[in-house]
């Protein structure tokens, strides 16, 4: 992928400033507000959505409608606030009624998210729903099995000259609409605070019973 992994000297708030006036694609024609995301240039975690939602267009800010509520209470049930993380979207703009990204809106926008990954350089990525964890893991050239498959395993990848720690979980909206899917999604948010709890004694993959 074309700016992958690349030496930056550039700020969050440069690429959010550039986002602002972006028409890459035609989502930004019926947006209410570009949504670039937030959090702290050194996050040691850093969050992954697909796409703004009603509220996030509303407000322009990332996971602040019933979504960002759930969030919200699984970064705090393992110590996190938001302001400690960065938390983005693969899409910088809603799609129309929340309809899935377009192939071609995810090749526009995506350029986006890596250049903020190269700023932020997280130790840890966290995929929130399918279609952040099949871009990720295509960015870091992992096989993709599908999220039902993939959600709660860690892969550790080398980046950034270090290692950087990938985790997939349900999307939060999608524990909102099957609640049977909210204790798998806590559950591996319980992985996701053992991980940095153990990142800061060395941890190897064997740790999380992998490899
Ligand atoms: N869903 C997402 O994927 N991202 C948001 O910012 C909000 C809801």
């Amino acid at each position: 992928m074309k700016v992958f992994l690349s030496e930056t000297d550039e700020t969050l708030e440069d690429i959010a400033k550039e986002i602002m006036n972006c028409r890459k694609c035609d989502l930004w024609k019926a947006k209410t507000n570009y949504v670039p995301g937030e959090g702290s240039e050194n996050a040691e975690v850093v969050f992954v959505g697909e796409a703004p939602g009603r509220e996030e267009d509303r407000q322009g800010r990332p996971f602040v409608g019933n979504a960002g509520k759930l969030l919200n209470e699984l970064l705090s049930s393992i110590g996190l606030r938001r302001e400690d993380v960065f938390i983005g979207n693969v899409l910088k703009c809603r799609p129309p009624n929340n309809r899935d990204p377009k192939p071609e809106e995810v090749e526009a926008c995506s350029p986006y998210l890596i250049r903020q990954l190269n700023v932020i350089k997280p130790d840890v990525i966290v995929c929130l729903g399918r279609y952040s964890a099949s871009f990720i893991f295509d960015l870091f050239g992992i096989p993709f099995r599908g999220i039902s498959r993939e959600r709660g395993e860690v892969k550790k990848v080398r980046a950034w000259d270090k290692d950087v720690f990938i985790i997939p979980v349900y999307h939060p909206a999608a524990a909102l609409y099957k609640p049977q899917l909210k204790e798998v999604l806590e559950e591996d948010f319980k992985k996701i605070g053992a991980l940095l709890r153990k990142k800061k004694k060395n941890p190897t993959l064997s740790d999380f019973g992998i490899g």
